[in-house]
Order: structure tokens, then sequence, then C-alpha cells
């Protein structure tokens, strides 16, 4: 049991991402962002500049999207959240033609690689001609507005566009 405490341990020294803005101890501060606005996951962090945030294993430094009752790579169970870059290689991809209706087409599904080593799923968004994609370019985090519900919320989803 007191391992499990030990789950989702928030370091009081360090502002904790939980969605939207900064989170301090469960008091939410909004750093210039619209509060009619949701990331569509958790640990996309919809600050003045957006990032993605991991849990990363306190023993090996594995890192995870998802919260995990222990590391799949040492098997301890101690994480804190880190800010990961936003810039990023490409490391594989397909370029997918067939989807659900409603999805525009083609679009590329991406695995990317961040500046600091971490491995990302992730659709390549901005791109002039889909088919022009090569492993190895280099990317940015962006968002974007995905849906939008009845009281006018608007979902923010992330990808990663070509940079120069
Ligand atoms: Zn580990």
């Amino acid at each position: 049991m007191a391992d499990r405490m030990k789950l989702g341990r928030i370091d009081t020294s360090k502002p904790v991402c939980v969605g939207i803005g900064w989170n301090y101890l469960g008091v939410s501060v909004s750093k210039g962002v619209s509060p009619k606005q949701i990331a569509i996951v958790d640990y996309l962090c919809l600050a003045t500049e957006p990032y993605l945030c991991v849990n990363e294993c306190s023993s090996c430094g594995a890192r995870y999207f998802d919260r995990r009752n222990a590391c799949a790579n040492c098997g301890l169970h101690e994480f804190s959240q880190v800010r990961i870059a936003n810039s990023a290689i490409l490391k594989a991809f397909s370029i997918v033609h067939n989807a659900a209706p409603g999805i525009q087409v083609p679009f590329v599904s991406a695995i990317v690689e961040t500046q600091d080593g971490t491995s990302v799923r992730a659709n390549i968004v901005d791109l002039d001609d889909p088919m022009k994609v090569e492993l190895g370019m280099r990317l940015g985090l962006t968002t974007y507005v995905c849906g939008i519900d009845n009281e006018g919320t608007e979902c923010v989803a992330f990808g990663y566009t070509p940079v120069t």
C-alpha cells in the first residue's frame, strides 16, 4: 500500500500539468488559454506554448503517456511528470487512404522521436502534400481544434508539422 501511495505523487516544488494550463495542488491556473478548450488527452498541456508531458520512471527513465502501476522496463513504482521536447524527427509513417466517413484522406499516421528521445504516436498535419513526407524530416508539435460541442467548448488535439 505504501508503494501505491507513491503513484501520482505531486512534487510541490514544480507545477504539474493536468490537461489545461498548470495545476498547483489542485488549483488550476490558466496561462492565456481559453477556458472553453479542453485537451483531447490528459498528456497534452494547453499552456501558452502547448506541450506533452509523460510519466517518467524515477529509476530507469522509461517514459509512459498513460498512468502505470509499475514500470514495464524495471518493475519499480515511482514516477514523476516530465515535459517533453516539442521538436522531433519523423521515425516511421504510413499514409492512410481509407478512413471512417468524415475523416479527410490521405493523412499521415506517424511515430516521431522528440529531441529528448521520446517516441510519440501522432499524425503529421499541415502538409502541402501528404505524399511528400520523408523519414528524418524535422517536425514541431502543433495543436488544432478537432471538435466543438453544443456549448462552444473546443476539443484540442495535437500533431506534428514540418519545420525548417
Ligand atoms: Zn523503470
